[in-house]
């Protein structure tokens, strides 16, 4: 830990992927589900700020199925990657990638007729067909043919001779809560009857799915044939599973680290950072760290946060700016320029859990992990045995 980035010259500022952790998180969701359920990962936005090119690798090693990403793009960055597995695109694709997707096999998913039309016109020219997942929306209200409109669109599908219908799918808004326990299983209900709906045009769909990680640790019954979690791969749950399953053995995948860069002694009444907003209650002995709000350190946690240094936990003091925040290390014995700082994750036998911190900024975990800025290099650690 301590090594990482040592020895370059590059600002000491940086999160460590322990893809150990991620492997680990992985055969946590393979023991939940039946043998012949199939794991798609969720890696869309970069593994959620992981990095969606080495989680994959790791993933893919550990026997992933598919991949999930938000953009043809995303799609392809793990194809010039070789990622060998098959990818499914939840956002479709936009007019003029249909040749992206045939050549480099990225699946799409597909929510509207033209889309589906354009594809098919696109595998005709090529003389080859396509493989497409159809989303039915059964209550997100986001993407997906509505639950009360398959019949039409799963009808108009069938004069689309080179697309075939490999995969239904679809997503649960609250599958985390218990007091939408209800709704969520009227999602299911409805999805099924989708499905029928489909088969009952002469579609053969060979693959259903619906679970994210609240659903696959929770819902066995949606399991179906595939389960795509997410956060629980990134040893993101507190914020994310159902409450009935907890506690359960998800490790944290990523740790934000940076180095004390100054320290300063400050007598008592002097007020610290943009709009004064600390004013020392006693002298103190305070470090400059160099990240800020530009590398995900949100502004929100000024005078909030904590972070640990020689295992101890320090309280961030005065208002975090850009690149640069303030912590106070009075009570920390021999604080010293170079002192390796974490924002959150572990260190040592502490811990700050990322869910917390985002429990601290009002938000959900995976923003916090998303928020980590291209500035902030990722660097990857593999402690294998556990
Ligand atoms: C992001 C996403 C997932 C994974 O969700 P988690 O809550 O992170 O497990 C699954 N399915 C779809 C369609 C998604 O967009």
């Amino acid at each position: 830990m301590a090594n990482a980035l040592e020895g370059s010259s590059a600002r000491p500022t940086w999160v460590e992927i322990d893809l150990g952790a991620l492997a680990w998180n992985f055969r946590v969701v393979r023991a939940r589900i039946a043998p012949q359920v199939r794991i798609l990962a969720a890696v869309k936005a970069d593994a959620y700020g992981h990095g969606a090119v080495a989680c994959a690798r790791r993933l893919q090693r550990e026997g992933a199925d598919w991949f999930g990403v938000a953009t043809v793009e995303e799609g392809l960055e793990l194809r010039r990657a070789g990622i060998a597995r098959p990818i499914l695109c939840f956002g479709g694709f936009w007019f003029g990638q249909e040749d992206a997707c045939l050549q480099h096999e990225i699946t799409p998913v597909i929510h509207r007729l033209d889309m589906a039309a354009a594809l098919e016109q696109a595998a005709r020219a090529r003389a080859t067909t396509v493989a497409v997942h159809v989303e039915v929306d059964t209550g997100m209200g986001r993407l997906g043919v509505r639950y009360d409109e398959v019949a039409e669109f799963a009808a108009a599908c069938r004069r689309l001779e080179s697309l075939r219908i490999e995969g239904l799918m679809t997503h649960f808004a609250a599958a985390d809560e218990p007091r939408r326990d209800e709704f969520t299983r009227q999602q299911i209900a409805r999805f099924r009857h989708a499905v029928e709906v489909f088969r009952a045009h002469g579609h053969r769909i060979a693959l259903q799915h619906l679970a994210n990680s609240a659903a696959t640790f929770a819902l066995p019954e949606a399991h179906a044939d595939m389960v795509r979690p997410g956060g629980a791969l990134y040893g993101l749950w507190r914020d994310v599973l159902h409450p009935k399953t907890k506690p359960i053995d998800l490790r944290p995948v990523m740790s934000f680290r940076t180095r004390v860069m100054l320290l300063k002694r400050i007598p008592r009444g002097e007020t610290l950072g943009y709009g004064c907003t600390f004013k020392a209650p006693c002298e103190m002995l305070i470090a400059v760290l160099p990240v800020g709000y530009h590398d995900g350190y949100m502004r929100v946690l000024s005078n909030r946060g904590k972070v640990i240094v020689r295992g101890k936990l320090a309280p961030v003091v005065g208002r975090i700016s850009m690149d640069l925040t303030l912590i106070d290390v009075s009570r920390v014995d021999g604080a010293q320029v170079g002192d390796v700082v974490t924002l959150w994750g572990h260190d040592g036998k502490l811990s700050i859990p990322i869910e917390d911190v985002a429990q601290l900024a009002g938000t959900l975990s995976y923003e916090m992990t998303c928020g980590v800025s291209e500035r902030v290099p990722r660097i990857y650690v593999s402690e294998e045995v556990r």
